[in-house]
């Protein structure tokens, strides 16, 4: 369609997967295991359940187009001022908000060669050119990311932990990283699996923002929050920033639900410490697995890990999905001989363990 925007062309289409319900049907296989989203298995809490609930007569009305309980709430609890912050329908939402609002054709936009998959495709469908750094132990090159830098540099992505490797990148090394960054570059710091990291060492990425204002942070409500399928995202970044991305975003861009899902589940320290607890839990397990099997995995800080499972990756997806469990296919981010696998309950970490088991021992 010669229509559309060169950058859109170019573009290949997300790889969401089939409904579960269609892959059950057409599998002929009943509940499904699903840890291939990084979504949290814990499922809503029942204090979010009801302020749904309670939020359902509200929804012949719009939204509150400005999010100003979300936006209070948040900025009481990380110390920011209101006009920090920028709402999105997911923290997807504003990665494309961003790239929208500061980059065009002329320029480039830089990220890590195994990164997140939307850094490339809001620099694509804008017509900007991505530019993919060669990753060092599979986790960002900093130095080569700075080396990337040109002229028509806008901005670089960089996710911590990182999907789809799960790997960190020290307080230290991103402050040394901030330091050299030109002021005319914009640095997107996506920290949507932050709070799985300690505290002891999450970066003081908000409070960064205060000193560098071309740096930009992303959160989201959809991992350790379990707010996936609400979609309910943020971004903080100096004032200036937020200004412009709130200029430019549509109005509603958070419906009536997902704002107050995030209220409730911002408040609820309660779910925060089990998603947390869970994750080490589950982490620990496949680790486990992984390490009595001499399985090479990517040591992660997410809520999964990728799994080297040599070259017939593609054949142990296609074998695990039918003995009920769907995990993620990395071959699209340079990595065709792992599978990232999504931690789960104990009980569905143990059933993913119990397949491999088995398709191990058939492929030997
Ligand atoms: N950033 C990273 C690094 C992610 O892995 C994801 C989700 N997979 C997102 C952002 C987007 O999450 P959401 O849009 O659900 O907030």
């Amino acid at each position: 369609m010669q229509l559309a925007n060169v950058g859109v062309r170019n573009l290949q289409p997300y790889q969401a997967g089939k409904p579960i319900e269609e892959l059950e049907r057409e599998l002929g296989i009943r509940d499904i295991i699903k840890l291939a989203s990084n979504e949290n298995p814990l499922g809503l809490s029942s204090k979010v359940r009801a302020a749904l609930q309670d939020t359902l007569a509200g929804l012949a009305r719009y939204p509150d187009a400005n999010g100003f309980y979300l936006k209070s709430k948040l900025a009481k609890k990380f110390a920011l001022d209101t006009a920090q912050i920028t709402l999105g329908n997911g923290s997807n939402d504003v990665l494309e908000l961003i790239a929208r609002t500061f980059v065009n054709a002329e320029h480039e936009v830089i990220y890590s060669q195994h990164a997140f998959v939307v850094y490339p495709l809001v620099t694509q469908a804008i017509g900007a050119k991505g530019v993919a750094v060669p990753a060092r132990d599979y986790g960002h090159d900093l130095d080569a990311m700075l080396a990337a830098i040109t002229a028509k540099t806008r901005m670089i992505f960089i996710a911590n932990p990182n999907n789809p490797t799960g790997t960190f990148l020290t307080t230290e090394a991103i402050a040394a990283f901030l330091a050299k960054v030109p002021e005319n570059v914009l640095i997107v710091l996506d920290e949507a699996y932050s709070e799985y990291v300690s505290e002891a060492e999450r970066a003081p990425s908000f409070r960064w923002v205060q000193q560098y204002p071309n740096l930009v942070v992303s959160r989201t409500f959809s991992k350790a929050y379990g707010l996936a399928g609400l979609r309910a995202g943020y971004m903080v970044s100096h004032p200036a920033i937020a200004d412009l991305m709130n200029r430019a975003r549509q109005p509603f861009n958070m419906n009536s639900l997902s704002l107050r899902a995030a209220e409730v589940a911002l408040d609820d320290d309660d779910y925060l410490q089990q998603s947390v607890a869970v994750n080490e839990a589950g982490m620990q397990q496949l680790v486990n697995f992984c390490e009595q099997h001499g399985l090479p995995y990517i040591p992660s800080r997410g809520n999964f890990l990728t799994i080297e499972v040599g070259e017939n990756a593609g054949e142990i997806y296609q074998q695990l999905l039918h003995a009920g469990i769907i995990v993620r296919p990395v071959a699209g981010y340079e990595l065709p001989r792992h599978l990232r696998v999504s931690i789960g309950l104990p009980e569905e970490n143990e059933a993913f363990i119990q397949a491999m088991k088995e398709i191990i021992a058939n492929l030997c």
